[in-house]
């Protein structure tokens, strides 16, 4: 009896403590995820392209700055939301350099976005949806592969990615039907 207990425990493995982080690790980036979703549909709700992006201080995990796309209403082809929170977090730190926080953006950058977030030295970029069009990370120019960039960020994609392609779609699709009815 007593050597079967012990069998039984054998079984019992504890949560392979690897595996583990990781699913702690997408834990907690889908609830950052969530809040960049969340400024995507304010962006929307305003006329924007639906792109969210958050800054977050790991060692504390607060929100630094949060941001959405708003080129439109900006007036500024540069307004892009990973830019927007960038300036955010830089102003609201007092400093130029955003050296190890993360950023999570709803879509995958392109290349100005790409070109800011190593000048700021971010530590880790988070992305939803792929952007085969105007993505600069896993598509086109691929910025932080390249020898030029001397400031590469950690680099995780994928979290919430249908979500963040359905918001997209869905506006793209709002807006074509807006045009074909003649409003
Ligand atoms: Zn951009």
């Amino acid at each position: 009896m007593r050597s079967l207990l012990s069998t039984a425990s054998v079984k019992l493995d504890p949560f392979p403590s690897a595996l583990y982080a990781a699913v702690m690790t997408t834990l907690r980036d889908t609830g950052f995820m969530e809040a960049a979703l969340r400024l995507a549909q304010s962006a929307a709700e305003a006329g924007e392209t639906p792109i969210g992006a958050i800054i977050v201080d790991p060692a504390t995990d607060e929100i630094i700055a949060e941001a959405h796309n708003s080129p439109i209403a900006g007036h500024d082809p540069t307004g892009h939301a990973e830019i927007l929170a960038l300036r955010a977090a830089a102003a609201k730190l007092g400093n130029y350099r955003l050296t190890g926080l993360e950023l999570f953006v709803t879509l995958e950058p392109c290349a100005m976005c790409a070109g800011a977030i190593s000048h700021a030295r971010i530590g880790r970029l988070v992305y939803g949806a792929e952007d085969a069009k105007g993505g600069a990370v896993a598509h086109g120019p691929r910025f932080f592969e390249q020898p030029t960039c001397h400031s590469r960020p950690q680099v995780t994609s994928g979290i919430l990615a249908e979500e963040s392609a359905e918001l997209l779609r869905g506006f793209f699709r709002a807006r074509r039907k807006g045009k074909s009815d003649g409003s």
